[in-house]
């Protein structure tokens, strides 16, 4: 079978890698490449339940990496295997809604979109152009992680700032994790046999970045992160929402420079900042149950509070509720983080059943409210099968287009 898609996640210093059967979901390797551009840049790789790795040569960058994953894939003889390349790209900006055959002047957007997402979107270019230059004869595909939100309508998306600043500079609200989303209201639906376009869901995808979404008709019409993804709940190192006086406050009364503010809510702030133990969700919840440590607990206070908030919010985007949807690291393993969450949102009838929630970690999936209550859901999200599904339909069509 030679119809198995590659997915390619480029970070600035990582590259996440699998090889995915389109129609099924089947992944038959996976990996990750990362600390690239330092010496000490590394290669895993999981194929067959055997987890391997290997040191990657000079310069140690990304394309030394697609050398390398390219070098192990004719080794196990899985290159004959790949009928095309699926890329996750962060910022689509307004134009990139749909599955998109990467040309000159997608990368040339690409490249331009990065005054949007100046972290992700150079490196999203630089694994395409790794990819290209390894398999110059195989068909690229971007996916955008903003393309599920460009449903979202102008009044979920304008921000309360001179109007200009969004026409000229396109300063906008635009969301993120759409594939993740659009994955799990998917499965939601096949659970509830019915179509998507049928369903309204409030989806938590809460990992270290965290974001939630209102979907309505199998549409997403508003989330929580913004223009960046520093907007909404609070995540593992991000604030979420603040008081934009406080950044003021900080430059003008405390001396921070625009930079010591960025690296704060950035990379200072959210579970981090609050408990001042760690960004990792499962090491603050060990102190708040083994030490009852006080930070710890209110970092948790804080997070869910927060998320139960957003949720509550999101119902006034919609006109009925199947339920809600936990998924990414956070919303498919923490029990206490789900519990805390529904118990906040009994007003809108949430009641967890605790055996089934305690049950539904480690990638299970299932209902975890009780009998009588609007249903709640943790579902494993796939972003990569999605790429990898997208991609293949894509060039389906073009085929049938073109004979
Ligand atoms: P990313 O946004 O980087 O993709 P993930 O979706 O992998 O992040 O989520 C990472 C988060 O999931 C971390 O905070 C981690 O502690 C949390 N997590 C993973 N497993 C568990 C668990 N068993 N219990 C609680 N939290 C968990």
């Amino acid at each position: 079978m030679n119809n198995f898609i590659l997915v390619l996640n480029c970070g600035s210093s990582s590259l996440k890698f699998s090889l995915i059967n389109p129609e099924n979901g089947a992944t038959l390797l996976s990996g990750l490449a990362e600390r690239l551009l330092s010496d000490q840049a590394i290669i895993k790789i999981k194929h067959n339940g055997e987890k391997e790795q290997h040191l990657i040569l000079a310069p140690y960058d990304h394309q030394s990496a697609v050398l390398c994953l390219v070098e192990h894939l004719k080794r196990l003889h899985l290159i004959d295997c790949i009928s095309a390349i699926g890329h996750r790209v962060v910022h689509g900006g307004e134009n990139y809604c749909q599955p998109t055959l990467i040309n000159n002047d997608v990368k040339a957007a690409i490249e331009k979109l990065a005054r949007l997402a100046p972290l992700h979107n150079p490196a999203n270019l630089t694994g395409i152009l790794a990819a290209e230059a390894a398999f110059p004869n195989l068909k690229q595909v971007a996916i955008f992680d903003t393309a599920f939100h460009q449903t979202m309508p102008e009044k979920a998306y304008i921000y309360g700032i001179p109007y200009e600043l969004y026409e000229q500079h396109g300063i906008r609200r635009y969301g993120f994790h759409g594939t993740s989303h659009y994955f799990v209201a998917q499965q939601a639906a096949n659970i509830l046999n019915k179509p998507l376009a049928q369903c309204s869901f409030i989806s938590a995808h809460l990992g270290n970045g965290c974001s939630i979404v209102a979907i309505k008709d199998g549409k997403s019409v508003d989330t929580s992160l913004g223009m960046t993804p520093l907007e909404g709940v609070m995540m593992g190192t991000r604030s979420g929402d603040i008081d934009p006086g406080i950044i003021f406050h900080l430059i003008n009364q405390l001396n921070y420079t625009a930079q010591d503010v960025d690296n704060m809510l950035n990379k200072q702030s959210g579970l981090l900042g609050v408990s001042g133990i760690s960004n990792d969700c499962r090491t603050i919840e060990t102190a708040y149950i083994e030490d009852h440590n006080v930070q710890a607990a209110l970092a948790l206070d804080v997070f869910c509070y927060r998320i139960a908030k957003a949720i509550a919010s999101f119902t006034a985007s919609l006109t009925s509720l199947d339920g809600i949807i936990f998924t990414g690291g956070i919303g498919e393993n923490s029990d206490i983080i789900r519990e805390k969450i529904l118990a906040q949102l009994s007003l809108l009838n949430f009641k967890v059943d605790d055996e089934a929630n305690l049950a539904m970690r480690f990638g299970k999936s299932g209902l975890i409210s009780s009998e009588g209550s609007r249903s709640a859901w943790v579902i494993a999200t796939n972003e990569e099968w999605v790429i990898a599904e997208q991609t293949f339909q894509l060039l389906n069509q073009s085929t049938e287009q073109e004979s």
